[in-house]
């Protein structure tokens, strides 16, 4: 385990430790990669299938049959696949990581687990925490969840506790609360042990297609990109496969700390103090993990771009009317990227592409309702005249 922020460096895997114990900052996981790993030969089912790479002791895990997810070939365009993350247990990728979060809270003895959310990992950690046995604390943006997610936190049976003001807010709440109490344990993704449930989406993909071109992610906290990257990496490392994707972060335009300082060429990320877009799960202004999303996307030669609302909502109307697949919009945020860096010749039709659908259609109703469509009251009577007009 080593900081990214200040290079302390722990000889041992410590799966107590979330944060550098020298200056609190962001910890790696770098795992031994076993000789004879063998994807041909792997058992089992999700992420677990994948238990000899996840890093950690877990004398119970924790499971809902999350991962397995499907990789779905475009109609539209040859070499295109998504990977449909809505598919998962609470409808979001977060469940991939919620299992290992949780298999090792519950490991560990911890009685407590907290999360901030824009309320995807708030309907994840409520599910697996119900199954854990263990009480847990939900910190939201008040009036800015998507009403999916909040209906699920709430059936769950979670404690809500609302702040006023953004998710970032709530975010802060949550590390101040892990610095100074030790016996909580933190459910959002500047937990490594999270991430090592994540990026088995690198190696399903793997298993299902080989190495694909560009890996297309939607980028809030940027969690997600690197333990993805991650995935690619630890195979590339183990000489199982030859290159990485090139990985690609897609953010929406009101909320683009890291495509913007990217685009200027700038080191690091000039923080958003008001985040704004309909796309919710990456409405953030101060992603956590850009130290971490920033490494994923330059050593695999990749790069972020951002998009419009009108462009995530076209994307995610194109996607289902085209597709035949439901996506939230920030996942469709993906979508709208890929398009937009198909239209710049940035990324080719030719090239293998897998866009990283993240979460279910389902999860933003409101968003949905108010798209346009053919809405026909009618007599019953008169319904074939509806339908099939002039043929009768
Ligand atoms: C959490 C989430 C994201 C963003 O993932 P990060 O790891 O925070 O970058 C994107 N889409 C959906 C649907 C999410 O729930
Ligand atoms: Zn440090």
């Amino acid at each position: 385990m080593k900081c990214l922020d200040c290079g302390y460096e722990l000889s041992e895997l410590r799966q107590d430790i979330i944060t550098c114990p020298s200056c609190g900052g962001l910890l790696e996981i770098k795992i031994e990669f076993p000789s004879e790993f063998d994807l041909r030969r792997l058992k089992g089912r999700g992420v677990w299938r994948y238990k000899d790479v996840i890093a950690g002791e877990y004398n119970k895990i924790v499971t809902l049959d999350e991962g397995n997810t499907p990789l779905i070939k475009s109609r539209k365009y040859d070499k295109t696949y998504f990977k449909f993350e809505g598919a998962n247990p609470t409808g979001s990728f977060k469940d991939r990581g919620m299992t290992v979060a949780i298999s090792s809270a519950l490991s560990l003895n911890y009685k407590i687990v907290v999360a901030a959310s824009t309320g995807n990992t708030a309907a994840s950690a409520a599910a697996y925490s119900s199954r854990a046995g263990l009480k847990s604390f939900i910190v939201l943006p008040k009036g800015k969840v998507a009403l999916g997610k909040l209906a699920q936190s709430i059936l769950y049976g979670t404690v809500i506790i609302e702040v006023d003001g953004s998710f970032d807010i709530a975010m802060n709440s949550v590390m101040k609360l892990y610095r100074d109490h030790k016996i909580v344990y933190p459910l959002n993704s500047f937990n490594p042990w999270r991430l090592e449930g994540q990026k088995t989406i690198a190696y399903e993909i793997v298993e299902d297609i080989g190495v694909p071109d560009n890996v297309i992610v939607p980028v809030g906290n940027a969690g997600n990109i690197y333990a993805i990257w991650k995935g690619f990496n630890e195979l590339l490392e183990g000489g199982l496969i030859d290159k990485v994707p090139r990985m690609i972060g897609i953010q929406a335009e009101g909320a683009a700390p890291i495509a913007k300082a990217l685009e200027k060429g700038l080191e690091q990320p000039e923080f958003v103090d008001s985040p704004d877009t309909i796309a919710s799960a990456i409405r953030i202004g101060k992603p956590v993990n850009w130290k971490k999303a920033i490494k994923a996307m330059k050593s695999s030669k990749g790069f972020a771009v951002y998009v419009s609302d009108n462009e995530i909502i076209t994307a995610q109307q194109e996607l289902a009317r085209r597709e035949g697949v439901g996506a939230e919009p920030a996942s469709a945020a993906a979508y709208a990227g890929y398009l937009k860096l198909l239209s710049s010749k940035k990324i080719e039709e030719s090239e293998k592409s897998v866009v990283i659908l993240t979460g279910h259609a389902l999860k933003d109703p409101d968003i949905m309702i108010k798209a346009e469509a053919k809405r026909i009251l009618v007599n019953p009577e008169h319904i074939d005249q509806v339908i099939l007009g002039d043929q009768i």
